[in-house]
């Protein structure tokens, strides 16, 4: 299967729109376990990552992705913007050059991202960041591809299974980033960036719904 340079530039400004619309819903999260500008800090460096990447001549999906990747985790100042940055460099990194992929690429790139979150960031399921969402969402995608469903259904499920880890981020006591200093004060509260994890999740779900990506044959 293809992804179209237009395609890969509609999901990324969908998923800058999602996070622009609830910039301040995800400031509100991080006000009570950190510094309240998860949201602030997020839109700006996708904005601008978004705004340099489209003025790039890069058709490659895993091009136009890395260098994303990359100029979002050198244009914010927070966690966020770092290791999503990172994340989605890996993402576009282990897509390689071809310019056309299989459901199983996509998966080995789902979990290049949720290795690189883990070994940069050092935390692990439980200890309430956004690899609480990321973590279920990267397993329930490989399962479903695994067991035959199409890239947009295995996303679907991906996006329940983010849902779920986001919510469970209320029962945890805070190890890593600014909410291990909240400790067991932060239980009640849904962290931050499990948040974005799971609405950029849901946006680029809700896109390859909509836009077809990856359903046309290479
Ligand atoms: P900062 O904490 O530097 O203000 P942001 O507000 O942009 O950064 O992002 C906060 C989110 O980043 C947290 O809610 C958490 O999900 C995530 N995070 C922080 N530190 C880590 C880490 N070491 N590993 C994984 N995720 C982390
Ligand atoms: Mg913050």
């Amino acid at each position: 299967m293809r992804c179209t340079r237009k395609e890969i530039v509609a999901i990324l400004s969908n998923m800058v729109q999602v996070v622009e619309e609830n910039e301040q819903y995800l400031n509100q999260l991080d006000s009570v376990i950190g510094d309240a500008e998860h949201g602030s800090n997020l839109k700006r460096a996708l904005r601008k990552a978004l705004d340099l990447v489209t003025d790039l001549p890069c058709e490659n999906p895993a091009d136009i992705l890395e260098n994303f990747g990359r100029i979002l985790a050198t244009s914010g100042c927070g966690s966020g913007p770092l290791l999503y940055g990172l994340a989605i460099k890996a993402f576009g990194s282990c897509l390689g050059e071809k310019g056309s992929f299989e459901p199983q690429n996509v998966v080995e790139a789902m979990e290049a991202m949720l290795h690189t979150v883990k070994e940069k960031g050092g935390a692990n399921i439980g200890d309430k960041t956004m690899v609480d969402a990321l973590e279920p969402a990267v397993n329930a995608f490989k399962e479903a591809v695994l067991s035959g469903h199409t890239l947009v259904e295995a996303f679907d499920f991906a996006v329940q299974a983010a849902e779920k880890g986001m919510l469970e981020t209320r029962n945890f006591v805070g190890k890593k980033g600014r909410s291990a200093y909240l400790g067991e004060r932060g239980v009640g509260y849904q962290d931050p960036g499990a948040t974005s994890t799971y609405l950029m999740l849901r946006s680029v779900y809700q896109t390859l719904l909509e836009k077809g990506c990856g359903n046309s044959e290479s």
